[in-house]
C-alpha cells in the first residue's frame, strides 16, 4: 500500500484495509518539516466492536494452530523485516522526527522480539509431575487468553507495538493494535508485512483512535487482555479501568532516569554516554537519563567535557539521511511543554548552562526543533525535577556523598531506570543493590529492554504484575491449566484381576 497517499490512514480489520467512515480525525506531522502528511481518524465503539469480533473469530483457528505453524509465519515476518528494514527505518524518521540511526534501533530492536518469539515452542512448555500420589500424576500447560489488545505510544513507532503484538500471537491469542495517533504510518507497514508472511486474516488488527476508541477497547467483554505503553497518568486509568473490566493488564508507564556520577568515574566515557542517553530521539524516551547526579567532586571533572559534547550536536532535519544528528521533537506542543518547564526551573533558581530554545534551522524553518539544554543545580523541590520533561534536556543535580543521593532516588515517584557511573565495584555493588528501579545500569547511560528479559519497570513507571517481554511476556499471555489425571491400572480395579 503506497502510505504516502493515505490520507486518512486505514484500519485493517479480518484481514481488510478500510479507511473508517469517521468524520473526525487527527493530523500526522513530519516533525522535521512541519509538514502534514496524513490524518489519524478518531475510531469509537462501533468500529472497535467489529474489530473485536473479527478478532474473537480468528482465535477459534488461530489458538489451535500448531506453536510451530504459528512460528513459520514469524519466521517468513522476520525476513520480511529485514529486507524492508531501511525503507521501515525512513517511515519512523518521516513520521517521529527522530535520527535514522535512532530509528534502525527501533525497528533492530523489535526484529528481536519477533526473534524470541520464534522460540515459542519451547517457551510454551509445560511441567509434569509423575505420582503426585500413587498413579496420580499432576501437569500444567499454558493456553492462550483470547482477544488481547495493544495500545502504543508515538516515542517508538516499531518497538513498543513489537514488544507485544509477536509474543502475543506466537502464544496463540488474536490481537487489535491500537497505534499512537501521531505515529500511524509505521504501524500500517509492520502489519502489511506480517499479512504478507501469511498471517491468516483477523489474527492482527488495528485500529485507530484515542480516548474513546481506548475505552471501547477496556470495557469490551471478548477483550481479555490489554498491554499498554505511553504516560504514567494514562497507565495508571488503563490499568484501573481494565482490572475493573475484569481484563488482565499491563501498564508501562513515565519514567524520570537518574544517572549518578562518582568523582572516579572515567569522565570522558561518562560525558559521552551521558550525552546519549539525555539526547537520543531529543531525549524522548522512557529510558532518557534526563537527570545526572552528580557526588562530590564529579561536577568538577565531568561538566567540561559534556558540555563540549553536547555544544557539537546538531540539530536539523532527519528524513533524509543528510540531516542532523538530533531530530526535532513530535509537535509544536510537546515544544511548548518542555520550555515552559525550562523556563520554570531557571524562575525556581537552576542555572541553565546550554540552552537549547530558539535554536534556529535555516533549511527547515517549520520543523519542531529544540536544541540541548543542561540545567545545572536542580533542587529536588523544582517542578522541572519532579516531571517528566521528555525532551533534550539534562537536569544537573549535586550532592555529597552516596547515600544522601540514593535515598533522594528511592524517594520519587517513578522507577524505570537508574544508572551509575564509577570505577569502584563497591560503590556499584550498593547502588545496583539498593537502587529502586526496575532496569540499572553500570558504566551504561540507557540499560535498554532486551527481548529476552523483562522491561522490568517499577511503581509509577509500571501497573500491573507481568511485565513486557521475556518470559513475563509469555505469562501474561497465556494462563495455566493445571489437570490431575490417574488412569486404573495395574493392581487396581477390574480390568486385570478378572479371575
Ligand atoms: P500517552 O500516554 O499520551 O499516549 C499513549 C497512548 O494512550 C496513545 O495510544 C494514546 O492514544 C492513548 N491515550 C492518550 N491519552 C489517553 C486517555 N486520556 N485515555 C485513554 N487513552 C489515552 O503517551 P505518549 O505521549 O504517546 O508517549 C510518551 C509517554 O510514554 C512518556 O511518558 C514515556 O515515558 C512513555 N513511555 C513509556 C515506556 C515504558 O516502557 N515504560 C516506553 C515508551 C514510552
Amino acid at each position: 500500500m503506497p502510505i504516502d497517499t493515505l490520507l486518512p490512514v486505514p484500519n485493517f480489520t479480518g484481514g481488510e484495509w478500510m479507511i473508517p467512515e469517521t468524520t473526525e480525525t487527527t493530523p500526522v506531522y513530519n516533525p522535521s518539516t512541519g509538514q502534514k502528511i496524513a490524518e489519524t481518524p478518531m475510531c469509537g465503539a462501533e468500529l472497535v466492536d467489529a474489530s473485536v469480533r473479527n478478532a474473537h473469530e480468528a482465535f477459534a483457528d488461530w489458538s489451535e494452530t500448531p506453536p510451530v505453524e504459528r512460528i513459520r509465519v514469524l519466521f517468513r515476518y522476520k525476513m520480511l523485516l529485514e529486507d524492508n528494514f531501511e525503507a521501515i527505518a525512513a517511515i519512523i524518521t518521516r513520521e517521529h522526527g527522530k535520527n535514522l540511526a535512532e530509528a534502525r534501533g527501533d525497528i533492530r530492536r523489535g526484529i528481536e522480539v519477533v526473534e524470541y518469539a520464534c522460540s515459542i515452542p519451547e517457551l510454551m512448555k509445560g511441567e509434569i509431575l509423575e505420582n503426585v500420589a500413587r498413579g496420580i500424576d499432576c501437569e500444567m500447560v499454558k493456553q492462550p487468553l483470547g482477544v488481547c489488545v495493544g495500545i502504543c505510544p508515538y516515542n517508538f513507532p516499531a518497538l513498543a507495538p513489537m514488544w507485544m503484538y509477536p509474543m502475543a500471537i506466537a502464544t496463540g491469542n488474536t490481537f487489535i493494535f491500537k497505534p499512537s495517533e501521531k505515529v500511524p504510518l509505521t504501524a500500517i507497514r509492520l502489519i502489511e508485512l506480517l499479512q504478507q508472511a501469511g498471517l491468516p486474516p483477523g489474527v492482527l488488527n488495528i485500529i485507530h483512535g484515542g480516548r474513546e476508541c481506548v475505552d471501547a477497547l477496556l470495557v469490551h467483554p471478548l477483550v481479555r487482555a490489554i498491554s499498554f505503553v505511553g504516560s504514567s497518568p494514562v497507565a495508571k486509568y488503563v490499568y484501573e479501568k481494565g482490572i475493573q473490566h475484569g481484563k488482565r493488564v499491563q501498564a508501562a508507564g513515565g519514567a524520570k532516569n537518574y544517572v549518578f556520577v562518582l568523582p572516579d568515574a572515567d569522565m570522558a566515557n561518562t560525558a559521552g554516554g551521558l550525552n546519549d542517553a539525555a539526547f537520543g530521539c531529543a531525549g524522548q524516551r522512557c529510558m532518557a537519563g534526563s537527570t545526572a547526579v552528580l557526588i562530590g567532586k564529579a561536577a568538577d571533572r565531568l561538566i567540561k567535557p559534556l558540555s563540549d559534547i553536547v555544544s557539537r550536536i546538531q540539530v536539523g532535519p532527519t528524513d533524509r539521511g543528510t540531516g542532523g544528528t538530533m531530530g526535532a521533537v513530535i509537535s509544536p506542543a510537546h515544544r511548548d511543554r518542555v520550555s515552559r518547564l525550562l523556563e520554570g526551573g531557571v524562575k525556581e533558581g537552576a542555572d541553565l548552562l546550554i540552552d537549547g530554545r530558539g535554536v534556529v534551522v535555516p533549511e527547515e524553518p517549520n520543523g519542531f526543533y529544540l536544541g540541548p539544554s543542561i540545567v545545572d543545580r536542580v533542587e529536588s523541590r523544582m517542578e522541572i525535577a519532579r516531571e517528566e520533561v521528555f525532551g533534550p534536556v539534562l537536569n544537573l543535580m549535586r550532592f555529597d556523598d552516596l547515600e544522601a543521593a540514593i535515598e533522594l532516588a528511592n524517594h520519587t515517584p517513578f522507577g524505570n531506570g537508574a544508572c551509575i557511573y564509577t570505577q569502584s565495584g563497591s560503590a556499584a555493588r550498593e547502588f545496583k543493590h539498593r537502587i529502586k528501579a526496575g532496569m540499572v545500569g553500570i558504566n551504561v547511560g540507557v540499560p535498554a529492554p532486551l527481548a529476552y528479559f523483562p522491561f522490568s519497570g517499577w511503581d509509577y513507571s509500571f501497573f500491573g504484575d507481568l511485565h513486557l517481554q521475556g518470559r513475563e511476556g509469555v505469562l501474561f499471555y497465556t494462563r495455566h491449566k493445571v489437570t490431575t489425571s490417574r488412569w486404573f491400572s495395574y493392581g487396581e480395579g477390574d480390568i486385570w484381576h478378572k479371575d
